[in-house]
């Protein structure tokens, strides 16, 4: 593309709302074919609440929200932000926390009052013993679940709920009226991705996947010969939107995802998303 074009792309972005950062984007995307999609915070409001929680055997729902509230004080994440404030809801007086430790794409662990407290995915606990069951029906209903491990055992699940976009699916319906492949790739568990999956009209998914799986995948698609675009909005997704094609960030998104961007979906709204494709398929049309 000439800087001209680049200037009127850039103009064009601007009505539709698109932050169009840099060149790179305009040269890549003529030939984008699969379009990756973030869960929680993109197709997804990324406002998590929690539904209900589960307390194993002599441990309290105030006690278990204590600590895990403590553990998620240190955390940027929609499900810390979903338990403090159920915390500051219900008035459970929320300890310190020391040694704090993100885990990306896991979850979140400390210290709490001398025990050592981990929040995080179902599967960082290797026995879930009772709890599991519980597991097993917020599974069903499409809730995603974290659990939180005291000392190595567990002494509780929580359940939360995070409501789908409402451009979400009319944006998954002109990618797919467009031609391009939408695929769902999340760090949450498969239910919760085939929930959210199956309200957006996306067939595809890949759940489960650590951050650096997000980039394995985009990797692995490319040297199939796809042209990727990702987008994303976490901590969790920079790298997946720095490798791919184009890399698309959600408006609202952390800074880091906003760096690693090639644009920048300014009102969070996904129904821009084809025209994000088209506008520099267009731009280079132009330009030939
Ligand atoms: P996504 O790809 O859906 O944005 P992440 O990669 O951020 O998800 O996280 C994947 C999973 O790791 C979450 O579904 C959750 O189970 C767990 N997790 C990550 N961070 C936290 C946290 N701060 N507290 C609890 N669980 C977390
Ligand atoms: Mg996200």
């Amino acid at each position: 593309a000439t800087p001209t074009a680049l200037m009127v792309a850039t103009g064009r972005g601007a009505e539709l709302g698109i932050f169009v950062k840099g060149y790179r984007a305009l040269e890549t995307t003529r030939a984008v074919d699969t379009v990756l999609l973030d869960k929680t915070g993109t197709l997804t409001e990324g406002r998590m609440t929690v539904v209900d929680l589960t307390c194993a055997d002599g441990v309290e729902a105030d006690e278990l929200l204590a600590m895990a509230a403590a553990v998620e004080s240190g955390s940027e994440h929609a499900i810390a932000a979903a338990i403090r404030e159920h915390a500051a809801n219900a008035l459970v007086a929320v300890p310190e926390v020391t040694g704090f430790r993100a885990l990306p794409g896991l979850g979140a662990r400390g210290v709490v009052d001398g025990r050592e407290v981990t929040v995080g995915r179902p599967s960082l606990a290797g026995d879930l013993g009772a709890s599991a069951e519980r597991v097993g029906v917020w599974d069903a209903t499409g809730h995603s679940t974290v659990a939180v491990v005291v000392d190595g055992t567990v002494a509780g699940v929580i359940a939360l709920a995070d409501p789908v976009k409402p451009s979400a699916a009319p944006a998954v319906a002109e990618l797919l009226a467009t031609g391009l492949r939408p695929v769902l790739l999340t760090g949450d568990g498969e239910a919760a991705a085939r929930s959210v999956a199956a309200a957006v009209g996306i067939e595809q998914v890949r759940a489960g996947v650590l951050p650096d799986e997000k980039v394995d995948f985009v990797r692995g698609l490319q040297s199939g010969g796809a042209t990727v675009a990702m987008v994303g909005d976490g901590v969790n997704d920079a790298a997946a939107l720095a490798t791919a094609d184009l890399g698309i960030a959600v408006g609202s998104g952390t800074d880091v995802a906003l760096e690693a961007a090639d644009v920048v979906l300014v009102r969070d709204d996904l129904r821009v998303l084809p025209n994000t494709v088209e506008l520099a398929r267009a731009t280079l049309r132009t330009v030939r």
